[in-house]
C-alpha cells in the first residue's frame, strides 16, 4: 500500500513522504509504475468531473500543495492544472511535465491524430491534437514511459531504480497490446458511435471504426442538432451500438440508440475507480476491452 510505505518511509526518514500531483486517474496507474511506491500520488481529477472542463477549487489546490512533480497530458486537455500548480505548490521541486507539449515535430507526426475540432479550419492545427493517448499501450510505452522516467530520473537521481521500472512496464505494455489485440480478434462487428471523442487512437490501434466524434467538447453535448446528427450518421453507417464515456454521455448515448433499435454501452475511459481498487493500468485496458468486446460481441 502506497500510504502505508508512504508513512513508513517518513517514519524512518523524519521526512514526509514525496508527492506528486496527477491529472486523471488512468494516468496515475501509468506514473506509479514508474514511479513504485515510494511516493504518495494525488490524482487532481475526482469524481464524475469532466477533465475537459474541469474547474479546479481552492480545496483542489490545497490537496495538490506540497507535490513536488506534476504531470498532465497536456494540450488544452487538463491545461487547468497548470495555474493548480502554480498556486498550490510554490515551492514545486520540479518543472510540469505535460506530454504533448513536450513531442518532437516528428513524433506528432508519427502518433498523433488531430482532434475533430481541429478539423475545422477556424483552429491551428499545432494546438488541436486529440489528447486522448493514454487509452493506446503503444502510444504510453513510446512517449510516456520515457518522459516519466526522465522526469523521476532528474527530479530525484537513482536513475537506475526508475530505468529499471521503466523497462519492466514497457516489456508489460508490449505484452498487453497483444493480449487486447488478441481480445479483439473475432468480433461481429467492428464499428460503434462514440458520443465523446476518447476513443480514436484505440480504435486506430485495434483495428475498429469508431465514428461520431464530432466533438470533444462538453458544452457541445445534448443539443438536438446535434442528436440528430448522430443519428443520421449512426444510420449511414449501419452503427447498432453506442458508447458512453459516463452518465451524462448516456443520456444523448440513449437517445440515440432508440432512434436507431441499437443499444448502449457506458464504458469508462478514465480508470475513475481504477484508484480505489488499486487496478493497475494494464487492468484497467483489460477491463475497458473485455467491456467492449461483450458490447459488439464475439
Ligand atoms: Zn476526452
Amino acid at each position: 500500500m502506497t500510504r502505508d510505505r508512504a508513512m513508513a518511509a517518513e517514519q524512518a526518514h523524519g521526512a514526509p513522504p514525496r508527492r506528486i500531483a496527477v491529472t486523471i486517474p488512468i494516468l496515475t496507474n501509468i506514473v506509479r509504475a514508474i514511479a513504485g511506491e515510494d511516493f504518495q500520488l494525488t490524482t487532481i481529477l475526482h469524481g464524475t468531473a469532466d477533465p475537459h472542463s474541469f474547474e479546479p477549487t481552492p480545496k483542489d489546490a490545497f490537496r495538490v500543495a506540497g507535490s513536488e512533480l506534476l504531470f498532465g497530458i497536456g494540450g488544452h486537455f487538463d491545461e487547468w492544472a497548470v495555474r493548480l500548480f502554480g498556486a498550490g505548490s510554490a515551492k514545486a521541486k520540479c518543472p510540469a511535465v505535460f506530454f504533448l507539449n513536450q513531442l518532437s515535430e516528428s513524433e506528432r507526426r508519427e502518433y498523433l491524430l488531430l482532434s475533430s475540432d481541429a478539423e475545422d479550419e477556424h483552429h491551428h492545427a499545432d494546438e488541436g491534437f486529440d489528447p486522448h493517448i493514454w487509452l493506446d499501450p503503444i502510444l504510453v510505452r513510446e512517449l510516456l514511459v520515457p518522459r516519466i522516467t526522465t522526469a523521476f530520473s532528474a527530479c530525484y537521481g537513482e536513475a537506475s531504480e526508475f530505468e529499471a521500472r521503466a523497462k519492466s512496464f514497457s516489456a508489460e505494455l508490449t505484452t498487453l497490446d497483444q493480449a487486447l489485440r488478441a481480445q479483439l480478434s473475432n468480433l461481429n462487428s467492428r464499428k460503434f458511435l462514440a458520443i465523446h471523442s476518447s476513443w480514436t487512437y484505440y480504435c486506430r490501434r485495434y483495428g475498429l471504426t469508431c465514428i461520431g466524434e464530432l466533438e470533444s467538447s462538453p458544452a457541445k453535448r445534448a443539443s438536438m442538432r446535434r442528436m440528430v446528427a448522430l443519428v443520421e450518421l449512426a444510420r449511414s453507417k449501419n452503427v447498432e451500438l453506442v458508447v458512453a464515456d459516463n452518465a451524462i454521455d448516456a443520456i444523448t448515448a440513449n437517445k440515440v440508440a432508440a432512434e436507431l433499435s441499437g443499444r448502449v454501452a457506458v464504458i469508462d475511459p478514465l480508470g475513475i475507480n481504477s484508484l480505489e481498487s488499486r487496478a493497475s493500468y494494464a487492468d484497467v485496458l483489460n477491463n475497458i476491452t473485455t467491456e467492449l468486446r461483450t458490447a459488439l460481441g464475439s
